[in-house]
């Protein structure tokens, strides 16, 4: 009898963690990698955000709380989406989790049966597959193309839909290609949705990190009928730099919600209690640090954007959100160094970080090989270093 269940063989390491460990242990070899792996904020968490924390250990609010968050943290998510997107929610429709990953998690668990097909437009965020997996649903993965700026279209939709299809994901921004929806593309899906009765999973975790005036717009809030159709997934850690303190949330209808929760209850039951306090003072306190984060990642995203196209061979779209950027880089694709081919993004990837000393992630993580994907949620410095070993290191293959 083998040791491992087949669920845990199928199951690969997150790839963006994995890189970022390669990374992490070469710098601390000593070796000077500049790194653009990282999916987080290089931002601090705020101070009026840590001093809730603080406030809370010395308040001795150190125990458990309701398994899905507590009321006051409830509120000011409800508070969040009246303000941000028009959306009401009762408590009973909001379930507070540990990271937005782990939200996902419990929903997939909740509503994906073995044979049920989920919808992922590709590029993807790396966990949306193995999650449906394992929750025994089958991803069906439906290209973009870089020309519709990574979204999928009504057409690409309505061909990938089957008496079987319970969801799809929708991810604006998005992770890795910081594409977003704008409201009209957002009711042609919905109509669909409506028309065929699926859900829609709106992930929703990088709202607040998006350009050039970009009006985001939640698929729920689009109509009464919709909002019943849409389970939104969210969470503190980009917005407000707060990746380690693992709090994210989820707002759909009341059955689904109460699912999860009795999901959580058997497994990691409450998320931090300290955290939680923390994420209050993040959503309904100042939001002034956003504003000067954002405008940080506006002009790193300029000049990152601007480097890439210049550099022979490759393609960057412009993202009008997230802090990411995911160039085509295939042209380089068939090329070699030092008797070595480069045949797709994990090659490409490897001679980066061997030869240039950067750090990126391959494409094909993404399921979209001909792309890297680089974050630029890093210092201005770094950047324009990492630009010039890679536009170096690229005129080394022939
Ligand atoms: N959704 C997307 C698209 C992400 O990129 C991430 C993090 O990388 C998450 C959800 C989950 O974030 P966390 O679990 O840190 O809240």
């Amino acid at each position: 009898m083998s040791v491992l269940s087949h669920r845990a063989k199928s199951l690969k390491p997150s790839p963006t963690l994995a890189i970022n460990a390669k990374a992490k242990s070469m710098q601390a070899q000593g070796i000077q990698v500049v790194s653009f792996g990282a999916g987080e904020p290089d931002f601090d968490t705020p101070d009026n955000i840590k001093k809730a924390a603080k406030k809370a250990i010395d308040d001795g609010f150190t125990k458990y709380t309701p398994v899905g968050g507590i009321d006051e943290l409830k509120d000011a998510i409800i508070n969040k989406f009246k303000r941000d997107s028009h959306i009401t929610y009762k408590r009973s429709e909001i379930l507070v989790s540990c990271g937005g990953k782990h939200s996902f998690y419990n929903l997939a668990q909740a509503i994906f049966d073995q044979g049920d097909e989920v919808i992922i437009p590709a590029p993807y965020w790396v966990s949306y597959p193995p999650m449906v997996a394992l929750a025994g649903g089958t991803p069906v993965i439906v290209e973009t193309t870089e020309k519709n700026e990574f979204k999928i279209t009504p057409e690409g939709l309505n061909k990938a839909l089957t008496p079987k299809t319970k969801a799809l994901i929708v991810n604006s921004p998005s992770n890795p290609t910081g594409s977003a929806y704008t409201k009209s593309e957002l009711e042609r899906i919905a109509e669909i949705a409506i028309s065929k009765s699926f859900f829609v999973i709106s992930d929703e975790i990088y709202e607040k990190i998006v350009y050039d005036g970009f009006q985001f717009t939640s698929i729920a809030s689009l109509s009464d009928e919709m909002k019943k159709k849409t389970i939104i997934v969210h969470g503190v850690a980009k917005t407000y730099a707060m990746t380690g303190w693992r709090i994210g949330y989820t707002a759909g209808p009341e059955e689904v919600i109460s699912a999860m929760n009795n999901i959580q209850s058997q497994s990691t039951s409450n998320p931090t209690s300290i955290a939680q306090k923390a994420s209050v003072e993040a959503l309904a306190g100042p939001q002034n640090k956003v504003e000067k984060m954002v405008s940080a990642f506006a002009e790193r995203r300029n000049y990152i954007v601007d480097r890439l196209n210049k550099m022979p061979g490759v393609s960057c779209y412009k993202p009008a959100g997230a802090f990411y950027v995911f160039p085509n880089f295939s042209s380089y694709y068939g090329k070699s160094y030092q008797g070595k081919k480069i045949e797709n993004s994990t090659h490409l990837a490897d001679f980066f970080l061997d030869v240039a000393r950067v750090a990126v992630v391959p494409g094909v993580e993404f399921g979209a090989d001909p792309f890297e994907r680089l974050s630029y949620a890093t210092s201005m410095e770094d950047i324009e270093e990492g630009m010039n070993r890679i536009e170096d290191a690229l005129k080394k293959l022939a």
